[in-house]
């Protein structure tokens, strides 16, 4: 439908008014209670003369607040620039500079932060969310309460065109260089629920289901699977503002959610724990694993544990983001991230030319066309024009379709490593390190080598109580890996660094790396 990104929230609070819409640490939000509050923030925003096109950021963690604000800019026609809160002084003024909002949505304990780059960003309105009450005095800005009764109770009718109009600024999450605002219209997110929905239409159940909102919404994958879909479906989130083990596994327990999108570092973590069978996960019955990839190892020792099952998918900030899933309703293949969501086309091309496609099997770059890829980058036209091409999303991955047409993603093309002239892709190397018994997680990266211009090292976090020697891990690899993609080098270490997402900062080691 033709319809702006808002209307869900109207049409699921007519449906369900009275079902819950939020759950925060036992507070519950009702559908109709929720849509009051964004309408007196769509009021509020428009008294402060945002008008249709603004950028407004939103720099929070999982809380009801986010929501509030998120459908509140949107029917106000604003664009919602979403924001890390992890995001330095220097990452913040890049995207306050390049979004070029004047207003902004921050969290108590992150607006000092805010304040200090302030002044060399177009911010004009800081408005403060404390989840606790505080009293603080934030003047010259406000708190989230009282910005709240600065409507007048009423709304000014917006125009939507929701195949032009861009609802969000999707910043990649520069896993891989500096932050670009993939710019999503309104029809584009839209799409990616509908799509969604409807791959899932057995699964879940309008007005019934229950979500572990835990992955963060100012990143994609939460924002359309936990927020957008939850609306739409008229489930009732249970959000959490951060992954922390033992909360997660006690809101399961009380709360028995029925889905629980997530990312392979957090089913590790449920896995690892030593009496995770005691907290009911059977209780989920759908795990969609996405963002990264889900070593084929701990997929069987989380489901072995667990009951629950995983369908791992695949998408990108570029797409709103998901574009492939496992399917509930044909064969799910281990290793792959499953076929194309509805109203979704893929082909494998040449990685050097990008044109011509490579037969079945064969591996090279994966691109996607749909209603969910974005409309460009934000003031980017160079970098548009080089991942858009005839309205084919160019997505820096390599992959291989097989003859059922399930995608497996082998890497992605900036991460391969070569090494002596050979190609060789990270993930090969780290599934082998995953069924290795003492290892709990593990990265792969290349690093510079004077004679075969890269080598392979692996950081590895072993398994409580477990042990391994560098020559012990080197030695597995070879029993299991071509010669060539041993690693060299094997570091342990506690934990490994992760983006706020929880995928592992590849590039934070390979800084590291080149300093050593
Ligand atoms: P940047 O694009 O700036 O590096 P990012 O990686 O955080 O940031 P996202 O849009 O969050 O940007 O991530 C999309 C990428 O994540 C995909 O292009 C792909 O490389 C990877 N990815 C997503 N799902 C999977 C999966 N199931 N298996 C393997 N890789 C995946």
């Amino acid at each position: 439908p033709n319809i702006p990104l808002g209307q869900i929230l109207k049409e699921t609070t007519e449906k369900f008014p009275e079902n819950n819409a939020l759950s925060f640490y036992g507070k519950k939000i009702s559908y109709k209670e929720l849509s009051s509050l964004a309408f007196a923030f769509t009021s509020a925003i428009q008294q402060n003369q945002v008008q249709k096109g603004d950028r407004v950021a939103i720099m929070l963690p999982n809380c009801p607040q986010y929501v509030v604000a998120y459908y509140g800019i949107l029917n106000a026609g604003g664009i919602i620039t979403q924001v890390n809160p992890m995001s330095v002084e220097r990452e913040l003024i890049h995207i306050l500079n390049d979004s070029g909002a004047e207003t902004m949505v921050v969290l108590d304990a992150l607006y000092p932060r805010v304040k200090s780059v302030q002044a060399q960003t177009p911010l004009k309105n800081i408005i403060v969310v404390s989840l606790q009450p505080s009293g603080q005095d934030f003047a010259p800005d406000r708190s989230f309460e009282s910005f709240l009764k600065e409507g007048n109770g009423t709304v000014v009718p917006v125009e939507f065109e929701p195949e032009h109009d861009v609802a969000v600024l999707q910043y990649t999450g520069g896993t891989t260089g500096r932050s670009k605002g993939a710019m999503l219209t309104h029809r584009n997110i839209l799409a990616n629920v509908l799509q969604c929905q409807e791959f899932f239409k057995h699964e879940m159940e309008f007005g019934k289901e229950k979500c572990l909102t835990v992955i963060p919404l100012f990143h994609v994958f939460g924002m359309t699977s936990c927020m957008n879909l939850s609306i739409y479906t008229g489930a009732e989130s249970i959000m959490l503002p951060r992954f922390d083990l033992e909360e997660v596994l006690n809101t399961i327990k009380t709360e028995q959610p029925t889905t629980f999108p997530g990312v392979p570092t957090m089913y590790v973590a449920l896995t690892n724990h030593p009496k995770a069978e005691e907290y009911g996960l059977n209780c989920i019955r759908t795990c969609n694993s996405g963002s990264a990839p889900m070593p084929v190892e701990l997929l069987r020792e989380f489901e072995g544990k667990t009951g629950a099952q995983i369908l791992e998918g695949y998408g990108l900030s570029e797409a709103s983001p998901t574009t492939h899933c496992n399917p509930p309703f044909a064969a799910r293949k281990t290793g792959s991230v499953g076929i194309g969501v509805p109203s979704t086309e893929y082909k494998i091309v040449d990685l050097s030319t990008g044109t011509e496609e490579v037969p079945t099997g064969e591996l090279g770059e994966v691109i996607i066309k749909g209603p969910q890829v974005m409309k460009g980058y934000w003031n980017m036209p160079e970098e548009t024009a080089n991942t858009l091409k005839d309205g084919w999303l160019y997505t820096g991955d390599i992959a291989k379709v097989d003859e059922d047409g399930y995608l497996y993603i082998v890497d992605r093309k900036k991460d391969m490593i070569i090494a002596g002239g050979f190609n060789i892709y990270p993930r090969d190397i780290e599934e082998v390190l995953y069924e290795h018994p003492s290892v709990q997680e593990a990265v792969v990266i290349g690093v510079p080598d004077p004679y075969r211009g890269e080598t392979v090292k692996a950081y590895v976090v072993l398994k409580a109580g477990k042990t391994a020697t560098e020559d012990e891990i080197i030695q597995y690899c070879r029993e299991n890996l071509a010669a060539y993609k041993a690693p060299r080098n094997v570091e342990f270490r506690e934990q490994l660094p992760k983006t706020g997402v929880g995928k592992i900062l590849r590039r934070s080691l390979r800084e590291e790396a080149l300093k050593q």
